[in-house]
């Protein structure tokens, strides 16, 4: 239960953290959702029933994943996914590249802005609500764990993150994201990046990279080390002072790519008190698997390949205080290319089955459920 602490603070304690876990089903959150890119980009209405958003794109095929999404704000409510860190995403491309993104800093930044508009719609409606400090988290976990309130009509807590900080056209607009509730920064994404090169490239932060990160401690901003190089990944844990977590990665030892986190990693990750999110993309989870090729069902990758991941990183700990999920389910691909047996995202609460099969105690699914990334945030933001 709720206790009060000094100074009046509501205080969300261990013994209300259990609680979450033994109601009917454990709260989950997920900390990584591209929502607002899924609403804009793929035109996605996701204020509806899943079925819908499916059939609606029955026809479409401007996009590989068309009619195969597995996420809605209902079914995170059917999930109990009560919480979640959702992005902003959108990346600048300098003339002569090959990928993907807008041809300036500003109509990046123009992009991320009307990301925003849309999570703020969905506060309008009562679909959700920002999360920016612990009053408002200790809040909000409150209301999830209240069964007299029914879930169909509890809002999805979101934790604003930008994913790739190119949209920042200088140094200054991180004070202006972080004025709107930014909470989280990942320097890079894909390519080369004006803060940070990321995934499939190589090389050290920018100078401007440096820069925000002097900012971003400044403002005690999280630091989200996903998507850097391995050049970049030792020199911002160096760099930066503030609290780091890497919101959605998986084990390099299994997926032999640079996308997912070495031993090395993984342990100075763990030295540093942070939580990493294990993410259901296929490509990231099964060595077999070849991306726009392979067929989940027929390589037979099922929800349970993510805990050869937990384990290893579980292992290396010691304990499961290091270990969440990070899903990134509808993050520019969909059941084509996530697990056979998810369908939707709801279907994450079969992890405590799939995770008490595997010899896991309720105390270490309740730290995975949950309890890990709040005692992150709650550490983060004290
Ligand atoms: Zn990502």
């Amino acid at each position: 239960m709720l206790t009060r602490g000094g100074e009046g603070k509501v205080v969300f304690g261990p013994a209300a953290i259990r609680n979450l876990y033994n109601m009917n089903r454990p709260l989950i959150i997920d900390a990584h959702l591209d929502l607002a890119m899924n609403a804009l980009e793929w035109n996605r209405d996701l204020s509806r029933p899943l079925d819908e958003i499916r059939l609606r794109e029955m026809h479409m095929t401007d996009k590989p994943d068309r009619g195969k999404g597995t996420v809605s704000l209902p079914e995170l409510r059917k999930g109990r996914i009560g919480l979640v860190v959702a992005t902003q995403l959108s990346r600048y491309t300098p003339p002569g590249s090959a990928l993907a993104g807008w041809h300036s800093p500003q109509q990046a930044w123009a992009m991320t802005q009307g990301q925003l508009a849309w999570y703020r719609e969905m506060e309008a409606l009562g679909e959700m609500v920002q999360i920016t400090d612990l009053a408002g988290l200790n809040a909000h976990l409150a209301l999830w764990e209240d069964a007299n309130v029914a879930d169909d009509n509890k809002p999805i807590g979101y934790i604003l993150s930008l994913e790739g900080a190119d949209s920042f056209v200088d140094v200054s607009y991180l004070r202006r994201a972080y004025d709107y509730g930014l909470r989280a920064v990942g320097l890079s994404h894909f390519g080369p990046g004006r803060y940070a090169p990321g995934t499939k490239s190589r090389g050290p932060l920018t100078s401007l990279g440096l820069e925000l990160l002097d900012e971003m401690a400044r403002l005690k901003l999280i630091l989200d080390v996903t998507h850097l190089t391995d050049e970049g990944f030792d020199q911002a844990l160096a760099y930066y002072g503030g609290p780091v977590w890497a919101s959605h990665c998986n084990v390099r030892k299994l997926v032999p790519t640079q996308r997912q986190l070495t031993d090395e990693q993984i342990r100075q990750l763990i030295n540093r008190g942070a939580v990493i999110g294990g993410m259901l993309d296929c490509w990231a989870m099964d060595i077999r698997f070849i991306d726009t090729v392979s067929d989940p069902w027929q390589l037979d990758i099922r929800l349970e390949r993510l805990v050869d991941h937990w384990d290893h990183i579980c292992q290396l700990a010691g304990d499961s205080l290091h270990v969440a999920i990070g899903s990134d389910l509808d993050g520019i691909f969909g059941t084509e290319q996530a697990p056979w047996d998810l369908g939707s995202i709801a279907n994450l609460q079969l992890y405590e089955g799939i995770l008490s099969a595997r010899g896991y105690s309720g105390e270490d699914i309740s730290n995975i459920f949950h309890g890990n990334w709040i005692r992150f945030l709650q550490n983060a933001w004290s």
